[in-house]
């Protein structure tokens, strides 16, 4: 399997080189040139398989330059019970709310509560194998810029892997408190945060120059260190979220809901694309389903363009309850225009160069039919985000986060909207105390004015009965490390600082 970039399709690229390199030269993304594809028959095999090798047979499939050993040391590093609490670690909770049934697909049982996890606990095996195949002996540099979540679930990925290390930026205003404290506490000797003023699209921004910055590439270089990154523009980020959707897919057959080969709607809070594209490649593998619902917050850029065709991010970028989501550019999106372009890479650099000088771009007409028959986009705002969070609690005994409550309330529009009964996965991507504050105050219908957040979360617990999270109560009594706040035109040189240079 081989891998070409979407702003230049006549480059190549081994499994291993795409994700040692985070992103192609020119900028671009990697996508591998064809999709393995899984029958009745294949899916009737995974049936029977618990997560892990369910994730040893994806991986294998996608990336052929590692051997089956290099795969499963990968995998039973990643997935361990230790760390997610169980031999699942993507449960589904299933209950009829009102007069439809709910299959939550939980992805926050891992070490930082979120569904990144279910990436960041193995990138980075990935990575140090990778590039002992393709770098033999360079120090990997991995810069994140962060919402909120990513930030921690990468750390937590990263500290003290031998030859790694990384530097996370998130917006000073742009994460929750919680958030914040999870990543200024994070141990580790490889492992360094920073805080920019800006958005998140500020951070991200400032981390792409970096990576195509030949200053700073030089200056790594003479050091025998390189560039990689954890966002989800790499692929070795992207690729173990598919193994969930094709897990998920499994058990719902062996729970009864569904039968091999029946389609399912798959539900996905939305921010940067990377989640619900790798559904979408779930479905290019041969999965059934339906419609992929594309739930965006207030920042609904995505909704306009499901239904519009039309990418327009000169808007204003609205701070909200489920921060993970607050972005006006989500960068996977550009993977999905170059698949349905016809992996037309002059049309996708086009497209992305008019994104980053006019802020807005429009695909053509045959691309937009094909972005509007699989996917439907619907947004929530923030008073809907906090009604659905209550009503889920209160008539169906099920505390749900912002995130995920953008997604149930989502679906449910889509449900009236549509009729349609497809069975329904819906992806619940953090842990409610994640988000204490905002999920409180939902149940409790009032303003939560306390300023210390383990108050909160105390709170929330003595209210729901629910269990906080082990990892989160472990950050409790933790000192901050980290406190620097900077202009995001400086990150260049703290990058060259944090690592000594
Ligand atoms: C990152 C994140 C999302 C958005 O996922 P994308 O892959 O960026 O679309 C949704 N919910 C939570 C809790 C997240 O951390």
């Amino acid at each position: 399997m081989q891998y070409t970039s979407t702003q230049n399709n006549t480059a190549t690229v081994s499994s291993a080189q795409a994700i040692a390199q985070g992103i192609s030269a020119e900028g671009g993304l990697f996508v591998p040139e064809s999709f393995p594809k899984y029958d009745g028959i294949t899916f009737e095999t995974l049936l029977k398989l618990d997560y892990k090798s369910r994730a040893k047979k994806v991986l294998s499939d996608y990336l052929t330059d590692f051997t089956e050993a290099e795969i499963s040391d990968c995998v039973e590093k990643a997935y361990t019970a230790d760390k997610f609490g169980s031999d699942n670690p993507a449960p589904i909770a299933s209950f009829t709310h009102e007069d439809h049934e709910l299959n939550l697909l939980e992805l926050w049982h891992g070490p930082t509560c979120a569904f990144k996890d279910m990436a960041l606990q193995i990138l980075p095996h990935l990575l140090t194998c990778s590039l002992k195949k393709t770098a033999d002996g360079k120090k990997a540099v991995i810069l994140v810029a962060t919402s909120g979540d990513t930030g921690k679930a990468a750390l937590e990925g990263f500290k003290d892997v031998p030859n790694t290390e990384i530097i996370v930026f998130y917006p000073s205003d742009g994460v929750s408190p919680m958030q914040k404290h999870q990543m200024n506490t994070t141990k580790g000797g490889n492992v360094d945060v920073c805080a920019i003023i800006g958005n998140f699209d500020d951070a991200q921004t400032g981390v792409k120059k970096i990576f195509t910055s030949k200053e700073v590439i030089d200056a790594l270089e003479k050091c025998n260190m390189m560039f990689s990154s954890a966002n989800s523009i790499n692929w070795g980020r992207l690729l173990p979220q598919i193994v969930y959707y094709i897990s998920a897919y499994c058990d719902m057959v062996n729970e009864g809901k569904i039968k091999i080969g029946e389609k399912i709607n798959i539900v996905v809070p939305t921010g940067n694309f990377g989640n619900i594209l790798a559904a979408y490649f779930a479905y290019q593998m041969g999965m059934p389903v339906n419609k992929l619902i594309c739930a965006s917050n207030s920042n609904n850029v995505l909704t306009d363009f499901i239904s519009t065709g039309k990418y327009n991010k000169n808007r204003k970028f609205i701070t909200t309850v489920s921060p993970s989501m607050d972005i006006l550019v989500s960068s996977n999106l550009e993977r999905l225009i170059y698949l349905l372009s016809g992996r037309d890479s002059e049309k996708t650099a086009e497209y992305m160069n008019a994104l980053k000088t006019q802020g807005e771009y429009t695909v053509e007409d045959c691309v937009k039919a094909s972005v509007s028959e699989m996917f439907y986009g619907g947004y929530c705002t923030e008073e809907e985000t906090l009604e659905t969070i209550s009503a889920l609690y209160n008539d169906s005994n099920y505390l749900c986060d912002t995130h995920t409550a953008v997604a149930v309330n989502v679906y449910e529009k889509y449900l009236k909207e549509t009729g349609d009964r497809t069975p329904a996965v819906i992806v619940s991507t953090a842990s409610p105390y994640k988000f204490s504050r905002a999920v409180l105050s939902a149940i409790e219908g009032r303003e939560i004015t306390e300023e210390d957040e383990f108050k909160i979360v105390d709170s929330l617990n003595a209210l729901t009965n629910t269990e906080i999270p082990a990892p989160l109560e472990e950050t409790r009594t933790l000192e901050d490390r980290f406190s620097a706040v900077i202009e995001s035109d400086t990150m260049p040189q703290y990058v060259l600082k944090a690592l000594g240079l």
